[in-house]
């Protein structure tokens, strides 16, 4: 037998598990979801492995995760029969953070809240570090489907673990073990009454059936069936159990905003289950940001990686079952086929006339989720061309016409004589663009002005836009037709004041020279002096800030 070997965690990890020893939750029970969860994927990657290699099953394929608390011992173990790790994928997967954004979240994890902290977890994928919560040492023996070798990791979470060559006869036969140590203050975790209470409420749901038992040589009962929720008919499921999925599958650590059950028939049969979460992940900007939605086939877990709705969809998380796909083509396949865009195309327009829906029926709800993810959705009005007059009934904007969020049919209703054209202004500051001098001319008229703040709004905005044969046009786009719209009675502008105006333009333009293409009197001003603006042809102020700052 080889000696262990002692290693230290990478820094990040050291650092990641010192706040989780330290902080103290509220929510410890996020560790054993984890745990479970990874069980549950473990199975389904064997399933998955096993499609075309069934010899890894051997004489044991029904998949199986059990759990096993030991009050005397003060000890909890959840195993399971999946793919196992060879020793350098358990140095690999226990001794690093193979994710960027790990200093991201220790940064939100340490400034942040109790409650925040433990909503990061899921969310960053360290969800196997979250044992040291509850455990002072913990132990890992696995063995990789198809290996006679098995290989044991042991840390306490200190900074250093040590791998070793496992007996043989103590290894899981396939699979992996992770038995807690637990600490004083966790010895309610090796309690059947609150083990049991717990796997039922945080994962009751998983794809695999889960068995119980008190110390190792016990006979275990079953506890959850494993019967994959979304295969069952929505009438039959309750909210808790949706989100009780939720959680589990989409690691995930609210309540959903959204959820949408169905099955698709037809040319290509699945099932879908998607879920709209009430809190915006840390990440939604981050360029790798992928989306999060899975595939199974047939309730065989095939990848999370598929681009199963588009890019301004990735808030969006869940799964889709399909009947048709095969079980072996290839993952790699799978993004070129064509049963997958025909699912891409059904689910996107599915979760669109969803919001839809919900935006006629329960306006408060549905602009919870404009808050939350409007500012992705709208990058569709330039990345989806197809969707783009769907999306923009979706869309909801702050305007000169009030607090209240505004429809492009609210605007269009109260378009002036002569109006021709949606006004926007851009900015990064929603209180300083509505009291910007160049809307003055536009309050004169009652002219609603859109009041664009989201980093995205320059690109769609300015992309040749229109909604009901009215383009969007900047208000700091050169001359606005403000000259054709009516003043209410009483009030003058600028461009109507005496000659002397003309004497005071020329002056002004020699002073200034070739600082600027022209000095014009202005129908949008009706208060202040004077203000900037671009030339007719030229780029939005916003969008050339935009790009000076990208570097262009
Ligand atoms: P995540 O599950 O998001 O990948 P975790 O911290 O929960 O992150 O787990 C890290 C990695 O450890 C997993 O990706 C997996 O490779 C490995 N792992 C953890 N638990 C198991 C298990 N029971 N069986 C096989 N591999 C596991
Ligand atoms: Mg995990």
């Amino acid at each position: 037998d080889a000696a262990p070997e002692t290693r230290s965690f990478e820094a990040d990890v050291s650092k990641l598990l010192h706040l989780m020893v330290h902080s103290v939750y509220s929510d410890k029970d996020v560790f054993l979801r984890e745990l479970v969860s990874n069980a549950a994927d473990a199975c389904e990657k064997l399933r998955y492995e096993a499609v075309a290699k069934p010899e890894l099953l051997g004489d044991d394929p029904r998949a199986r995760i059990t759990v096993t608390f030991d009050p005397d011992q003060r000890q909890l173990t959840v195993e399971d029969n999946g793919i196992g790790m060879s020793a350098d994928e358990m140095t690999e997967a226990l001794g690093t953070i193979a994710r960027s954004g790990t200093k991201a979240f220790m940064d939100q994890f340490a400034a942040g809240k109790d409650r925040e902290g433990s909503q990061l977890i899921g969310q960053f994928g360290v969800g196997f570090y979250s044992a040291f919560m509850v455990a002072d040492k913990v132990d890992v023996t696995s063995r990789r489907a198809g290996s006679e070798e098995a290989a044991a990791w042991s840390s306490d979470g200190l900074g250093t673990y040590t791998i070793r060559e496992a007996e043989p006869e103590t290894a899981p036969a396939r699979g992996t073990r992770v038995l807690l140590h637990l600490k004083e203050d966790a010895a309610d975790y090796a309690q059947r009454f609150s083990v049991e209470r717990k796997i039922k409420a945080q994962s009751g749901h998983v794809p695999v059936p889960i068995f119980l038992r008190e110390k190792p040589d016990a006979e275990p009962d079953q506890i959850a069936d494993g019967a994959a929720l979304w295969t069952r008919s929505k009438s039959e499921i309750s909210e808790e159990e949706y989100t009780d999925f939720y959680r589990t599958n989409a690691g995930q650590f609210d309540a959903p905003a959204l959820t949408l059950h169905y099955r698709a028939e037809g040319t290509h049969e699945y099932n879908v289950l998607a879920f709209v979460p009430k809190t915006k992940p840390f990440d939604l900007f981050d360029p790798e940001r992928t989306g999060r939605m899975k595939l199974y086939v047939r309730r065989v877990f095939i990848t999370g990686e598929a681009q199963i709705l588009p890019r301004y969809l990735r808030f969006v998380r869940g799964l889709v079952d399909s009947q048709d796909l095969p079980l072996n083509v290839s993952r790699e396949m799978i993004q070129e086929s064509p049963v997958l865009a025909a699912i891409q195309k059904g689910v996107t327009n599915r979760l669109l006339s969803e919001f839809d829906k919900l935006a006629q029926t329960d306006e408060e709800r549905y602009l919870k989720i404009w808050e939350s993810f409007g500012a992705v959705l709208k990058e569709g009005l330039y990345e989806d061309y197809a969707r783009r007059e769907t999306l923009l009934g979706l869309t909801r904007f702050k305007s000169t016409a009030g607090n209240d969020w505004r429809t492009l049919k609210d605007y269009a209703a109260g378009l002036k004589e002569n109006q021709t054209a949606i006004y926007y202004a851009v900015g990064t500051d929603l209180d300083r663009l509505a009291s910007s001098p160049q809307l003055e001319g536009f309050r004169a008229r009652g002219v609603e002005v859109l009041l664009l703040t989201d980093q995205v709004d320059s690109f769609w905005a300015s992309s040749g836009v229109d909604f009901e044969g009215k383009p969007f046009k900047s208000v700091t786009q050169g001359l606005s037709d403000l000259s054709l719209i009516p003043l209410p009675d009483g009030e003058q502008t600028a461009a109507e004041t005496s000659r002397e105006v003309a004497s005071f333009i020329d002056f002004v333009k020699e002073a200034l020279g070739d600082a600027v293409s022209d000095v014009r009197a202005s129908e949008r001003l009706t208060e202040s002096a004077v203000c900037l603006v671009a030339p007719d042809a030229g780029m939005d102020r916003q969008l050339e800030r935009l790009l000076a700052n990208a570097g262009q």
